[in-house]
């Protein structure tokens, strides 16, 4: 049974920035005697830059699933009252940036469903399908609706998982069965009302971690989740891996061979520095790529500074290699980005100085290095340049810890699509030209595979060479808004139909 005590009319998010969105966070808690809804919430709390735009949590006492989620930050969707109410002993929690589907109330998660026998299913997913048309027909065919005008590959697996757990068929069972056919990126945390599941896609794209409790067990997106709540860390949930966790302890079951490839973005950008992924610190990952960019790109400068906060560690490395000073020369203003309050087109105007306000006295008369993590559209590094420059920098060296993006992302982050991702449009010196910096260096693929210690062949790096390690579908077949067009019948296509879509259109089109 379900308990929906969420508010559905909250406000949508209102976003002023162009950063990469990171895909979701998962979290999943066992632990009888705990309050496991508050150690939810604190490992949300530890996952909210891995999504801003809804949260929600579903605990499980044994009898019954409740959930509880809405639009917006865990802090603003979450107070001591609702999660004392939330008890039981089993929780999954859920932060989300939406990559198949908008960013409505009914697409938060933890989605929820009942199976043909009876049973509360409440899922979370980190990551993105591409074969969600292919889950569609088949959800179509077994005569599953849309749940409350959700558009997600997530609900969809929770539909097609609750639809498979029938008559005897457990839910362990029933995930056995579809989790081999699920194509693309997923890491699951779901429960029924008294045991906790998570798995892994085969390709292990995206993190997911196993901590233990004293009185139980965790499962998170991110081993800083796990620090957090005072788990320690035991090890990853292997690709291809399904966990089952209840009074009979913890079962291991295989659904795939595992073939690992990670992403390479979640070292660079996505995740938080201190987290470690296949045993490499995110931040010994950070600090070794900036190092390597001062031998690739050096430059005669006064003063080392970061883009805050994922430019920080590279820029501690280029200034350890390089012995040019590190400084501050921007404050962040951190929360700003995802404010509800929509901003006017004057405020909306002031674009990077909403986010970011550089100290004058540090900047003044100085030779810059301006160490940031990426450039997507360009647009931000643009407006720093300028900002800079009027705060009385006399030369500005843009260095980038990553190669240029040139590649949408299907497996889980949106950048832009292809035509928008600054790097295809322009050759080199036309992207340094057109942001403006005096000289302009990214580091290669090479060194930022070697940096995270990782084999080449063991990560994906599509974002940046085009090579997608997940067999993708027809362009018309993938996309954020895929489940919406369908629902809208556009043009009364039997085939879903492309609308809109957030990188995909030109994304197969090779340059
Ligand atoms: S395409 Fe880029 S962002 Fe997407 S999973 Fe691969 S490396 Fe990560």
């Amino acid at each position: 049974m379900v308990t929906d005590q969420s508010d559905q009319s909250a406000p949508h998010a209102g976003t002023i920035d162009e950063e990469p969105r990171e895909e979701c966070g998962v979290f999943g808690v066992w632990a009888p005697g705990e309050e496991v809804a508050k150690l939810t919430y604190y490992g949300l709390y530890a996952l909210q830059h891995r999504g801003q735009e809804a949260a929600g949590i579903s605990v499980a006492d044994g009898q019954q699933v409740v959930v509880f989620k809405d639009l917006g930050l865990v802090s603003q969707v979450f107070d001591e009252q609702i999660l004392h109410s939330l008890k039981g002993h089993v929780a999954v929690g859920h932060c989300r940036y939406s990559t198949t589907g908008s960013s409505t109330w009914e697409n938060a998660q933890p989605t929820f469903r009942t199976t043909a026998s009876g049973k509360s299913l409440s899922l979370g997913h980190n990551g993105n399908l591409v074969n969600t048309a292919d889950l569609l027909e088949r959800s179509e065919r077994a005569g599953i609706t849309t749940k409350n005008g959700a558009t997600t590959d997530s609900d969809l697996i929770c539909g097609l998982l609750a639809a498979y757990a029938t008559g005897d068929v457990s839910i362990e069972q029933a995930a056995m069965e579809l989790l081999p056919t699920l194509r693309g990126a997923f890491c699951l945390v779901f429960s029924d009302e008294s045991t906790l599941y998570a798995a892994r896609d085969p390709h292990g794209v995206h993190p997911l971690v196993l901590g233990r409790l004293e009185r139980g067990w965790v499962v998170a997106s991110e081993t800083a989740a796990l620090d957090i709540c005072g788990a320690s860390f035991v090890r990853e949930v292997e690709p291809g891996e399904l966990l089952a966790i209840d009074e009979n302890g913890l079962r291991s079951s295989r659904f795939a061979v595992p073939e690992p490839k990670g992403c390479v973005f979640e070292y660079v950008y996505l995740a938080r520095p201190d987290t470690a992924i296949s045993g490499r610190s995110v931040h010994a990952t950070r600090v070794e790529i900036g190092r390597r960019l001062a031998t690739e790109h050096p430059a005669e400068a006064d003063l080392v500074i970061p883009v805050p906060e994922s430019g920080t560690p590279a820029a501690v490395g280029y200034a350890q290699a390089s012995g040019i000073p590190y400084g501050m020369g921007l404050v962040k203003n951190a929360y700003v980005g995802r404010t509800f309050i929509q901003p006017s087109q004057t405020i909306r105007q002031l674009g990077i100085r909403l986010k970011l306000n550089p100290l004058r006295d540090v900047i003044r008369g100085k030779r810059l290095v301006v160490v940031d993590d990426s450039i997507v559209r360009g647009n931000t590094q643009r407006a720093l340049v300028r900002m800079l420059r009027e705060a009385g920098a006399l030369e500005v060296h843009v260095r980038i810890a990553s190669p240029p993006v040139k590649w949408p992302c299907f497996y889980g982050i949106d950048f832009a699509s292809r035509a928008e991702l600054i790097a295809n449009g322009l050759d080199f010196d036309g992207v340094r030209r057109s942001i403006g910096a005096d000289s302009l260096g990214y580091i290669s693929l090479e060194s930022m595979v070697a940096a995270t210690e990782q084999p080449r062949s063991r990560l994906c790096a599509a974002c940046f060479d085009g090579h997608y390690p997940i067999e993708l579908p027809g362009a018309a077949l993938i996309g954020k808004h895929l489940l919406e067009s369908v629902e809208k019948g556009v043009a009364g296509a039997a085939t879903p139909v492309l609308v809109n879509g957030y990188g995909a259109e030109d994304a197969l089109q090779r340059p």
